[in-house]
């Protein structure tokens, strides 16, 4: 289909498209060839009209979800406009004979097309992740990136994380069941802890669990950090540590709004 330079003109307005998304490679960094562009989205009848002619509101803004992607290029694919794609506009449309009004037949605008603007938007999400000493040897800050990247498409740039209560590096001393499988699961583990004597360490979870969010590919700058130790401010916070087994719990609870 041709772009629609002319004046207004409902009928060569979209109707059915689909969204392509290209991730630039090696050999084609700038998407201008064929390689690398996988369909993401088809909408059929997307912007469906009725007799006798389309209508304002069903030709205006709006959203359609597409399968996520780490795309740098997007390409819109037009299948049909409000006129050829609409059965109710094939054919004669009147009984005068002298009068042609088959949308398709009698129109230029059939092979025509126009489309106002297409935007493409991130998916926000966001993620609550209870890293205790386990959960950090198994990488699980590292997964929830990886997750919110499968599922949601997002990029570790653009992400912001916020390091809440915990026991800190003051307070949580740890034998060697607890450093040996660290020790495996973190390069820089030594960075994260510090001796206290034979077989004892002060860790630092927030610190490692930094380290991993920054390995994963966030910015530094975006991990922010309450700094809060649990078992040293009795007065806010439980502590599992600090007051044993029977002391109260906590919940935390994220939520995206509008
Ligand atoms: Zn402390």
């Amino acid at each position: 289909m041709r772009y629609d330079p002319d004046p207004q003109n409902r009928f060569s307005t979209l109707r059915s498209f689909e969204i392509w998304g290209c991730l630039g490679t090696v050999s084609n960094s700038d998407c201008s060839g064929t390689t690398g562009w996988v369909r993401i989205g088809r909408f059929l009848n997307a912007f469906a009209s009725d007799l006798p002619r389309p209508l304002m509101p069903n030709m205006l803004i709006k959203q359609f979800d597409v399968t996520a992607m780490n795309a740098d290029h997007l390409r819109l694919v037009v299948l049909d406009n409000a006129c050829t794609g609409n059965p109710l506009y094939h054919g004669e449309q009147d009984n005068d004979p002298a009068n042609d009004t088959d949308c398709v037949a009698a129109s230029e605008q059939g092979g025509n097309v126009r489309i106002a603007e297409l935007q493409a938007l991130r998916r926000r999400a966001v993620a609550a992740v209870h890293a205790g000493w386990r959960g950090t040897v198994r990488r699980i800050a590292e997964q929830a990136v990886g997750a919110l990247r499968e599922r949601y498409g997002t990029d570790p740039r653009d992400c912001v994380a916020a390091l809440g209560p915990g026991i800190r590096g003051c307070c949580y001393e740890v034998d060697a069941p607890v450093m040996e499988p660290l020790s495996r699961a973190l390069a820089d583990w030594g960075a994260c802890a510090s001796q206290r004597g034979a077989g004892r360490w002060l860790l630092d979870l927030a610190a490692a669990n930094r380290r991993m969010l920054e390995g994963a590919g966030l910015d530094p700058a975006a991990i922010h950090d309450a700094g809060l130790c649990t078992r040293c401010r009795p007065a806010l916070f439980y502590s599992h540590r600090g007051q044993g087994p029977t002391t109260g719990r906590m919940m935390n609870a994220i939520l995206l709004t509008a």
